[in-house]
């Protein structure tokens, strides 16, 4: 039996996915032991710190994650930065393949004059605030303005947008943070549009987060109907043979058409509008658009332009990988050849692919890499140290630190009817989790 040693850095998805491809692989000839790292106390990646609080049942698939976590050849290394705390030089030394699960954390630019005024902030870092990340407890964005943009028209744009427009009491029974639920609470904002710059028919909205729009109770969804009849007749035939074009189209023209409750909060999808300048004195107070419409399937400015109200701007258009030193970032992700980075050194996930796909899409891709990680085994494996000899003991969040926390803030969750509460700032959670800021 040939035992390999796999350092996998990342504890999101697409780490655990991986860790669960390889246990899929052990056989009478070959078994691994999977250190996880994490930089963060505690692991789970976007599903924690990205998922909406008011999506629970997404985040169940982390009862996977801790059925792989409980297995004897799993260790957690939370608290652990790559880069920072240890180098790739030495996981390679150590590990006979290191699997980079790193994600991608930073929110990408508009690139246009205003950006910087107070009220502009990224989703990157509007939604871990709200999630409680405790790297972004004190982003604290001002909602006592009436006017929200959301710049964007992926899934990410709709959650900011929908979290903007709920009522507060809607959030009360969720695992949102509780600094971001009393900022919720006090929220004066009531009219939320999401923009998009292209057509409704090019939109990245997947059709049940569309669908769920029209079964808010207490916020008006709007959509301009000609745009959805537009965008229909544009796309002609495609609406037979795309499913998913189809759904997402057929969702959008419900919405359009549905009936207006009177509610005070209102939340608009607006298609066909490119930000070109942020406006205001001292902070941001309107957004100048270029309009556009569609030719031969492509997006084109015309000479016309609006200005929309604006008391808070979040742009939701993507993000981008960290660098992480030792490895090459190529386009906002870790260069690869699907997959490998070099020898003995993979990746996987939104650090592979860029920021796109669901969480389930991480398991196949995953899945896909181990195939190539298991091909290309050394004959031998390293029979290495262990790397807890070359970690501080104290600095280390383990498995059973992690418990801790988790415990902690189920506990504090159920004494007030919630799920969880969560440790948002870094020394509870280091102290929970029985480790040391060093
Ligand atoms: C706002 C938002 C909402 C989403 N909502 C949904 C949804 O409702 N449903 C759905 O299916 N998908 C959703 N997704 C997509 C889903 O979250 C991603 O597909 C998935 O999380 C990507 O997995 P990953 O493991 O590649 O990255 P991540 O989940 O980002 O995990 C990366 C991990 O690496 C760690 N890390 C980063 N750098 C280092 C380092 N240098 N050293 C050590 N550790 C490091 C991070 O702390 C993190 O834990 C959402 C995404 C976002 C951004």
């Amino acid at each position: 039996m040939k035992t390999y040693r796999v350092a996998i850095v990342g504890a999101g998805p697409a780490g655990y996915f991986t860790a669960q491809a390889l246990n899929n692989s052990c056989d009478n000839e070959r078994n691994f032991l999977i250190d996880m790292f994490d930089r963060l106390p505690t692991p789970w990646g976007l599903v924690r710190s990205g998922v909406a609080p008011d999506h629970p049942k997404i985040r169940t698939v982390t009862k996977v994650f801790e059925k792989i976590a409980a297995e004897p050849n799993y260790r957690y290394f939370g608290n652990v930065e790559l880069g920072r705390d240890v180098h790739i030089s030495d996981l390679e030394k150590l590990y006979d393949v290191v699997v980079l699960a790193t994600g991608t954390s930073l929110g990408k630019k508009l690139g246009i004059p205003g950006e910087n005024l107070p009220g502009v902030i990224s989703a990157a870092d509007f939604v871990p605030w709200y999630n409680g990340h405790p790297d972004y407890v004190d982003v604290n964005p001002s909602l006592t303005g009436k006017y929200a943009l959301v710049i964007g028209a992926g899934n990410v744009a709709m959650d900011c947008g929908r979290m903007l427009a709920l009522v507060s009491h809607e959030l009360s029974s969720t695992d949102i943070a509780d600094h971001a639920l009393e900022v919720f609470h006090n929220s004066s904002m009531r009219d939320v549009t999401i923009v998009g710059r292209r057509g409704p028919e090019h939109a990245a909205f997947t059709s049940p987060e569309l669908r769920e729009l029209p079964k808010l109770d207490q916020t008006d969804v709007f959509i301009d109907s000609q745009q959805i009849t537009e965008a229909i007749a544009r796309v002609g035939n495609r609406m037979e043979s795309e499913k998913d074009l189809r759904s997402n189209l057929e969702a959008m023209r419900e919405i359009a058409h549905a009936e207006h409750r009177g509610n005070e909060r209102r939340l608009s999808l607006a298609f066909l509008l490119t930000p070109l300048e942020i406006l205001g004195d001292g902070k941001v107070e309107q957004v100048r658009f270029s309009v556009n419409k569609v030719i031969d399937d492509k997006v084109i400015a015309t000479d016309e332009s609006i200005e929309l109200l604006c008391d808070l701007l979040i742009s939701a258009i993507g993000y981008e990988g960290l660098e992480i030193p030792g490895v090459s970032n190529e386009r906002g992700r870790i260069a690869n050849n699907d997959g490998k980075v070099r020898e003995g050194v993979y990746v996987v996930g939104w650090a592979k692919r860029g920021p796109s796909g669901v969480i389930g899409t991480n398991k196949s891709d995953s899945s896909e890499v181990v195939k190539k990680i298991i091909a290309e085994l050394p004959a031998t494996p390293k029979g290495a140290v262990d790397i807890s000899g070359s970690l501080s003991g104290e600095k280390v969040v383990t498995h059973d630190g992690w418990s801790a926390i988790n415990a902690a803030e189920l506990s504090a969750g159920e004494a007030v009817g919630r799920p969880r509460r969560k440790v948002v700032s870094w020394s509870e959670l280091l102290s929970l989790g029985g480790a040391k800021a060093t």
